[in-house]
């Protein structure tokens, strides 16, 4: 294998926050490598509650700078996707014996000033008793409050983070695993193993651990190096259930053991509950929902809804680990921080490192660029922070109006059914004209796989944002797999692996 492949900066991870610095390093002319042992996303970035929040609860715990920088983000994020991130209103039933209302009009008028709020309105107060969002509830829960956050698909953050930093140069490797990595001569030499067989030797300026729940296993392990944090693995599970509501809203519901859990419209037909909050020390690969999980979870919406959930009613579930930044004065895993801590390690000159430990998606874009001028000195960076007023991919919608691009498709493909139109819109904003280039009819999209996924979906999800699975398409990518059989799946399967062949080898490969 070649020994000169140079790079001024190997990104480790692509999960949210590698994704997101390989974006903004590669915005500021650096020759970055990004390599993911397994999917884009494939971990704690496809697991979220998908929120771009300021994190109202976190106020509990005064963590007000936090919510602060989480607040600012939200419309920022806001602006640069408005087909994958739009405005969500919660609903808070108010349970007077577990938070008094004070208390909580307190928390909403912070979390409505702590930022500057331009596209999202404030919070106000509910009677449940005359107003749709009441309905769906127990007969008890009689006034509440409403507030505004914002939504987002994760897993396609993270994708299109990626192709933004290829755009603008860098170079991203999935199913490559970093096998480890030392300091010579100024550089680190590092080995990379694709697909579990390819050994590719790279040499790297610098080096950004963005290995989430592995950060400190690569530090320990593969990079033999130590450091002054470690993450603590703290896990959280979600299920989904067929819809339990006709309204727009989401529900906050506090538990009696004083956390919180959200109940989101999700992928139209269902309802996302979610998160439980547990101490983890297994393997954060193999990561999975517990029968005391979703009962919690079932339990927890029981206390609210008329209707009431079992663990039968559980269509699909999901689990991953938050990587978060050990602290030793706390004990209770819903009290560790939420904030982010990058450590530089330059030792004595040497070529650096930076870690990255805990965060948030809704932070990833300044932990992104605070990354970046971190190297800024060591490797020296030119050009200054760009990322805060630029689009993603798909994201460059006028005005950020998403109904007015929907609008518009719609009437540019008058020929799809609207449900089509309207996944490729939200899932692709206006890079669903490159997937429909030279498409003027159904015929033209190719052979349906299963309901609404055709082959010109496939192939432009295998061309342009490294799908090499079936699983990398039905759930992340999309979340097809919601609705998908097994014959479907065995003929995406068959069609994956016609794409993959005939792709040009220098996409498939390094
Ligand atoms: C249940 C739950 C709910 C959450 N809800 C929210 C929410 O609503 N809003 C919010 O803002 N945040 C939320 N978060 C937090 C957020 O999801 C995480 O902070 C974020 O996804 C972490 O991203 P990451 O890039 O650090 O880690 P990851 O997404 O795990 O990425 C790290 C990647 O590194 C790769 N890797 C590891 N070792 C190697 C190696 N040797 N070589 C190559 N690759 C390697 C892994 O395969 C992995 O893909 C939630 C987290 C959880 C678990």
């Amino acid at each position: 294998m070649t020994n000169d492949l140079q790079f001024d900066l190997l990104v480790v991870g692509g999960g949210i926050n590698g994704a997101g610095i390989a974006r903004d390093a590669a915005g500021r002319g650096l020759r970055v490598l990004l390599c993911e042992k397994d999917d884009l996303a494939g971990h704690t970035s496809s697991a979220s509650t998908k929120l771009i929040h300021g994190g109202l609860r976190y106020l509990e715990y005064y963590e007000f700078g936090l919510v602060r920088k989480a607040l600012k983000e939200r419309e920022v994020l806001l602006r640069a996707a408005p087909h994958i991130i739009w405005p969500l209103r919660f609903v808070m039933p108010h349970v007077p014996h577990l938070r008094p209302a004070w208390m909580i009009r307190l928390g909403l008028f912070l979390y409505d000033h702590l930022s500057k709020r331009e596209l999202l309105p404030g919070s106000t107060g509910v009677n449940l008793k005359n107003s749709q969002l009441g309905a769906p509830l127990q007969s008890s829960m009689h006034k509440g409050f409403v507030y505004s956050d914002a939504w987002v698909d994760d897993a396609r953050l993270v994708v299109l983070n990626a192709m933004d930093a290829q755009e603008r140069g860098a170079c991203i490797l999935t199913r490559t695993k970093l096998q480890s990595a030392h300091r010579e001569a100024g550089v680190w030499q590092a080995t990379l193993l694709k697909d579990q067989q390819t050994e590719i030797k790279v040499t790297a300026r610098a080096i950004v651990n963005a290995a989430g729940p592995w950060a400190s296993e690569l530090l320990h392990q593969h990079l033999h190096q130590t450091a002054r944090n470690e993450v603590r693995l703290v896990k959280g599970s979600h299920i989904v259930v067929k819809k339990m509501f006709e309204h727009d809203h989401a529900y906050i519901f506090q538990n009696p053991d004083k956390r919180i859990i959200f109940a989101i419209p999700y992928e139209h037909e269902f309802t996302l509950i979610g998160t439980t909050d547990l101490e983890y020390k297994g393997d954060a690969g193999a990561v999975n929902i517990s029968t005391d999980e979703v009962s919690y979870l079932c339990e927890s919406a029981n206390r609210y809804f008329k209707q009431s959930i079992k663990s039968a009613d559980v269509v699909w579930t999901y689990s991953g680990v938050r990587p978060l930044l050990e602290q030793e004065d706390a004990d209770n895993p819903s009290a560790v921080t939420r904030d982010y801590h990058l450590e530089l390690d330059t030792d004595q000159d040497q070529a650096p490192i930076l870690s990255v430990f805990g965060g948030k998606i809704t932070t990833f874009r300044c932990l992104a660029e605070e990354a970046v001028n971190m190297l800024t000195g060591p490797l020296g960076i030119m050009k200054g922070p760009w990322t805060a007023p630029a689009s993603l991919p798909g994201g460059d919608i006028p005005n950020a109006d998403f109904n007015g691009f929907l609008r518009h498709i719609e009437a540019q493909f008058s020929w799809l059914p609207s449900s089509i139109v309207y996944r490729y819109a939200r899932n692709y904003g206006t890079r669903a004209l490159t997937l429909l280039a030279d498409c003027h009819s159904l015929q033209d999209l190719g052979e349906q796989l299963m309901p609404g996924l055709y082959e010109a979906e496939v192939r432009y999800l295998v061309e342009h944002e490294w799908a090499r699975s079936t699983d990398d398409i039905l759930w992340r990518r999309t979340k097809l797999g919601l609705h998908a059989t097994t014959a479907g799946t065995d003929a995406l399967e068959q069609l994956v692996m016609r794409l993959l062949a005939a792709l040009p080898r220098r996409i498939v490969a390094f």
